[in-house]
């Protein structure tokens, strides 16, 4: 096979299946990609596995897009799609008319989320909309306030909030700005909480959260604080590279968010319904949120679904204020779309019976200690995680500052060896990422672990092979 280099899937030339050259504008690929190489077209799916149109078997170890909690093939899920669909396949949300399933769920969440108090849920098609929404709902909020400078958003670098031009702006990655002229001029983005990559040397986790805590207040200081409206985080970054906060991090940033009257948003886009092993990753980082963002495991992504969830703050203020500023002229076609809210239903439901957070911490260390006995690779710079999630960085030297000259393709090569072997991984740069569906089972933990072993042990070889040049 030809080695294609900084990019993954470099042995999708094996053969060619008349898709090279496709007509998709696709997502997230270079445009070489589609036109060189055959994409990898999934088929079908069964319990932790998915399968190619050539019929050969992977572990999915990103559970989709971080997204397919109960795996490939849960009947309760078709069931409650096909009787939904039967029944009602579709009505909307808009002027006071809606749907059963819908205000269901908009209970069943607003009661879910404990970690503070949640008296309402806005319905969206996926995170970058629900986080869209965000932005609209504390804009609005703050207009019915009279506050109409308090308008800017904090967010964080290496976050990932979603893709549309304002959930893109929040996000902090470099390569959802350039070419895209953005981001929007009422975003600033503050300190990642990457304690390996950004301490000074000495300093203990408790200083580095100080520190960016205090860095956090001298940019509301600047800025002003009657600009700045909100504050928006992911308890675990997932797509900047999986970044677990330091010890104290949410305690103290909240305490300056709160100080200067900012709104705090948590994006539990990944986190929630149990990848942290609590059921928010709010409830494990003792976050408060006035706000929160969910979509990906809500349906266990059988269908498409977001939601933002407001506190009584934020939402007795919109209602109470609807004489002045009429209607929340704000939704979508598909706001609370009844086939997809009886899906999260019936995904939240299974959640609860199966006891998905027991579930989730019985295979987690196996998951968390069995990938991390790797970190002693002379390649990997730092594996980290909880949970389900996890995030492998390579680099040389041990060491943050040395990273592998982007065109030795390290991170590609060791996502191209998994694919390889049957297993798919997520790759960015040299971060791989892993996110596992909350049902697999420790046989087949055992399984990714191997394959991670092998995909590893050949990228180091090709490393040494590239340093001998
Ligand atoms: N927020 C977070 C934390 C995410 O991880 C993602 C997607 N990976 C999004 C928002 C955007 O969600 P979507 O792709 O459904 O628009």
């Amino acid at each position: 096979s030809k080695w294609y280099g900084t990019e993954a899937s470099l042995l999708k030339d094996d053969a060619d299946k008349g898709f090279k050259g496709h007509d998709m504008l696709a997502p997230f690929t270079a445009g070489w990609q589609a036109t060189d190489l055959n994409p990898l077209v999934i088929e079908r799916s069964e319990g932790s596995y998915v399968y190619d149109i050539n019929g050969k078997k992977y572990l999915d170890s990103l559970a989709g897009l971080w997204c397919t909690a109960l795996g490939g093939n849960e009947p309760r899920l078709v069931e409650a799609a096909t009787k939904q669909l039967n029944t009602l396949p579709f009505y909307h949300s808009f002027w006071n008319r809606t749907t059963k399933p819908s205000l269901d769920l908009a209970k069943e969440l607003t009661e879910l989320f404990t970690a503070s108090k949640m008296s309402k849920a806005f319905f969206t098609n996926s995170g970058s909309d629900a986080n869209d929404t965000q932005v609209k709902l504390v804009w609005y909020y703050n207009n019915a306030l009279g506050r109409t400078d308090k308008k800017k958003f904090i967010a964080r670098t290496k976050s990932y909030h979603g893709s549309t031009l304002i959930s893109a702006s929040l996000s902090g990655l470099p390569a959802l700005h350039q070419k895209f002229d953005l981001p929007a001029p009422f975003v600033l983005h503050t300190d990642c909480p990457h304690y390996w990559r950004y301490h000074l040397p000495g300093e203990t986790e408790e200083e580095f959260s100080t520190r960016l805590a205090n860095n956090l207040e001298n940019l509301i200081l600047k800025e002003g604080p009657e600009t700045i409206a909100a504050f928006i985080a992911e308890p675990v970054m997932g797509a900047g590279g999986v970044i677990p906060p330091p010890a104290t991090y949410f305690e103290k940033v909240q305490a300056v968010v709160k100080k200067y009257d900012i709104l705090f948003i948590a994006d539990e886009v990944i986190c929630a319904f149990g990848r942290l092993g609590t059921m928010f990753g709010s409830d494990k980082y003792n976050i408060k949120p006035d706000l929160v963002t969910v979509a990906k495991a809500l349906s266990s992504a059988y269908m498409p679904i977001g939601a933002v969830l407001v506190s009584p703050q934020v939402s007795d203020v919109i209602h109470s204020q609807s004489n002045k500023l009429g209607s929340f002229s704000h939704g979508f076609t598909y706001s609370g779309h009844p086939v997809a809210c009886a899906v999260a239903l019936e995904a939240i439901k299974i959640y609860k019976e199966r006891n998905i957070l027991e579930q989730v911490n019985k295979i987690a260390p196996k998951f968390q200690e069995g990938l991390k006995a790797f970190s002693d690779s002379p390649i990997i710079g730092e594996i980290r995680g909880t949970g389900l999630i996890l995030g492998t960085e390579f680099t040389d030297n041990k060491s943050p500052n040395d990273p592998f000259p982007p065109e030795w393709g390290v991170g590609a090569y060791f996502g191209a060896q998994c694919e390889k072997n049957g297993m798919l991984v997520r790759v960015a740069g040299d971060n791989i990422m892993m996110s596992p569906p909350f049902i697999m089972t420790p046989a087949e933990i055992d399984e990714m672990i191997s394959i991670y072993g092998k995909a590893l042990k050949a990228t180091e070889e090709r490393v040494a092979e590239l340093k001998a040049q």
